[in-house]
């Protein structure tokens, strides 16, 4: 095998260093890796401990010892069930339980439970839902193993976006929705200048990625955007009819 000598080496090293000065920088518009640098200050917060609690910036909505935060559709006290062990349930004729406060863009985090013993099937099993501004639904159903139409399942937009999975997990058991809502905006005329968006993650898994709305949902009504204001409560649906109570906890947003 031949020797390489060290000056041999060298000598490589010289003329590949010497080339590669030698070869013309691109323009780069007078840019200087520093000029792409922002030193804006970003709000600094404290994450929660796990992925389920509220970070420090968060408005905590319901966490399990009071309905303070809410209330019925005629402004009086909220009427669902506080559970002992930290959850709401829904009971019969207690109606939607509403926000009092309005919010626009944001992040929620919800967690929820569908009756552990099932009695009904399709829309009749543990029928709730997430009414952003009161009109947009992410639809909150048992869909374990319970056929119904596919932009009505869990974590539907409904009737406009079905999941692109069904993420769902037992009845009885607690899942998670971390949503992220865009509003729409409104031009003064009244006609729409950027709809609402809403991407889902339920139980973890990516359901809904930055869906464009497109306008109130509703079980009949062609879905038709209607100016509203910039922001709206979020209201938790008593879809009353079904029998199957849903409950809810650890119910935090961020309004972003
Ligand atoms: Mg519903």
């Amino acid at each position: 095998m031949k020797k390489i000598s060290f000056g041999f080496i060298a000598v490589c090293i010289f003329c590949l260093n010497a080339n590669a000065q030698n070869t013309p920088k691109k323009d780069n518009g007078g840019i200087t890796p520093e000029k792409l640098e922002s030193w804006v200050p970003v709000p600094i917060i404290t994450p929660g401990n796990t992925n389920a609690d509220a970070p420090s910036d968060a408005i905590v909505l319901f966490n399990g010892k009071d309905l303070s935060a809410f209330q019925k559709k005629d402004g009086s006290p909220a009427k669902w069930q506080l559970d002992p062990e930290g959850t709401v349930t829904d009971v019969k004729g207690a109606g939607d339980l509403i926000t009092k406060q309005a919010f626009g863009n944001c992040q929620l985090h919800v967690e929820f439970r569908t009756p552990a013993v099932v009695k009904n099937s399709g829309q009749a099993r543990g029928n709730s839902g997430v009414y952003f501004m009161g009109k947009y639904e992410v639809q909150v159903l048992d869909s374990y193993d319970n056929v119904t139409y596919s932009n009505g399942q869990a974590a539907a937009v409904y009737k406009q976006y079905a999941p692109l999975v069904n993420a769902s997990r037992k009845p009885g058991e607690w899942q998670t929705y971390d949503i992220i809502f865009t509003a729409p905006i409104f031009k003064d005329n009244g006609d729409v200048e950027a709809p609402g968006r809403l991407t889902v993650i339920h139980n973890g898994v990516l359901v809904q990625n930055n869906v464009s709305i497109l306008g109130p949902t509703d079980w009949a009504q062609v879905p038709v955007y209607k100016k509203h204001d910039p922001k709206l409560p979020l209201l938790f649906q008593d879809h009353g009819d079904n029998g199957n109570p849903i409950s809810y906890r650890n119910i935090w947003i961020r309004e972003l």
